[in-house]
């Protein structure tokens, strides 16, 4: 098994899990033992999201999908917005907030769940005021029990063979879709797959409103 920053492989991953006899959980309660929660920040692309969705939904998984209000690349406002949350809902996945600090406005779309972007030390662990949990706030966040796959960089290598192996009491796993649903050896080759595939469903968005491409 080659560990590709592909959807084939983040497939496998849910595999592993399910092998090592982990059950997939939520930002709700204390973390139990044997429990993956699996978390996505979406920072760029909801149509990756979806498809990370979907292969989820195939082997039997749920997940968290923190989405931006803010994001410079997608708008939940929009019909590709309101239609990927709809998705996601579908799918039996859950959706929260990926807020940019100090900005955590409550949403009735969303669970009360809060996974600050990028954040700085000074508040990235501190729990919110108004009860809602932060992902990174104990007891869900321990750096032993936390894996991420921050610019296509596994610290500690891919967690795949410790799933199988169930060698985590239990584990917070935080994937970004687009890295996964774009190919790239690189970070930054990712990303500028990711904007070829972009500039194609921006054409067509422009089609769909009437733009003439001539
Ligand atoms: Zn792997
Ligand atoms: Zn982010």
């Amino acid at each position: 098994m080659s560990c590709n920053f592909d959807l084939a492989h983040y497939g496998e991953i849910v595999v592993a899990a399910q092998a090592g006899g982990y059950r997939f959980a939520h930002f709700e309660g204390a973390p139990a033992a044997g429990s993956v929660i699996l978390r996505h920040d979406v920072d760029l692309s909801l149509d990756a999201a979806v498809r990370m969705a979907e292969v989820e939904h195939e082997a039997g998984a749920t997940a968290t999908y923190f989405l931006m209000t803010e994001s410079v690349f997608y708008n939940l406002d929009s019909p590709e917005g309101v239609a990927a949350i709809a998705r996601l809902g579908e799918l039996g996945h859950r959706v929260a907030l990926h807020a940019v600090y100090p900005n955590a406005p409550r949403d009735e779309r969303f669970d009360p769940v809060v996974a600050w972007h990028n954040p700085d030390p000074a508040y990235m662990h501190v729990p919110l005021v108004d009860g809602r949990i932060n992902v990174m706030q104990e007891p869900w966040f321990d750096p032993a029990t936390y894996r991420s796959d921050s610019n296509q960089h596994w610290r500690s290598g891919c967690p795949h063979e410790g799933l199988r192996a169930a060698a985590f009491p239990w584990l917070q796993l935080l994937t970004h879709p687009e890295i996964w649903a774009y190919s790239g050896a690189t970070m930054g080759q990712t990303m500028r797959a990711m904007l070829e595939a972009e500039k194609d469903r921006r054409l067509q968005q422009l089609a769909d409103d009437r733009i003439d491409l001539s």
